[in-house]
C-alpha cells in the first residue's frame, strides 16, 4: 500500500479519511462490520494502539503488541472480503462478522478465513479476542462488564 494511496485499505472503494480513517483518529466505530474493517485497516498501515483500544479492555494487557506490530510490517496486505455479519440482540449486544483477509509474507501468499466477535459495552463495540481468554466461572459477572453473568453474555462467543 502506497503512502500516496488514499484509498481506504479495508477495500471499500471509499478515501481513507471517509472510511476507517476516522476511526483510526478517535470516532466509535458504530457497527461490529465497521470496526472489523478498520481493524483490518489499522493492520495494513500499522496502527497497533488502535488495534489495542478496539480489544475488550480487559483483555488488552494480555495482548502482545510487539508481535502485532512485526505481524503487520512484515506482511504485504492484498485485501479483505467481508462476507456477511449478524446482530445478535440482548443487553450488552453481540456480533458476529465473517470475512477473509488475504496477506504475502516471507512464506508465501495466506488466506484467513474468520469469524469474529464482537460485544458492545456502553455504546461502544469491542472486539472479543479468543486467543486471550477471558478468566470468570460461569456464573460469575462477565469480564466484559455488560451486567450479565459470563455464560449468558461473552462466554458463547469465545468459544468457552
Ligand atoms: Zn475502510
Ligand atoms: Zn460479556
Amino acid at each position: 500500500m502506497s503512502q500516496l494511496d488514499p484509498s481506504c485499505p479495508c477495500g471499500s472503494g471509499k478515501l481513507l479519511g471517509q472510511c476507517c480513517g476516522p476511526y483510526h483518529a478517535g470516532s466509535h466505530a458504530p457497527s461490529a462490520e465497521l470496526l472489523m474493517r478498520s481493524r483490518y485497516s489499522a493492520y495494513v498501515l500499522g496502527l497497533v494502539d488502535y488495534l489495542v483500544a478496539t480489544t475488550l479492555p480487559v483483555q488488552q494487557s494480555a495482548l502482545d503488541r510487539e508481535a502485532m506490530a512485526a505481524w503487520s510490517a512484515q506482511a504485504t496486505w492484498l485485501g479483505l472480503e467481508v462476507e456477511g455479519s449478524e446482530v445478535f440482540g440482548g443487553q450488552p449486544e453481540h456480533a458476529q462478522v465473517t470475512f477473509t483477509a488475504r496477506w504475502h509474507d516471507e512464506n508465501g501468499e495466506h488466506c484467513h478465513r474468520e469469524c469474529s466477535a464482537f460485544v458492545q459495552v456502553q455504546g461502544r463495540w469491542y472486539f472479543l479476542d479468543p486467543t486471550a481468554p477471558l478468566k470468570a466461572g460461569r456464573n460469575d459477572p462477565c469480564p466484559c462488564q455488560g451486567g450479565q453473568k459470563f455464560n449468558k453474555c461473552c462466554a458463547p462467543y469465545l468459544g468457552t
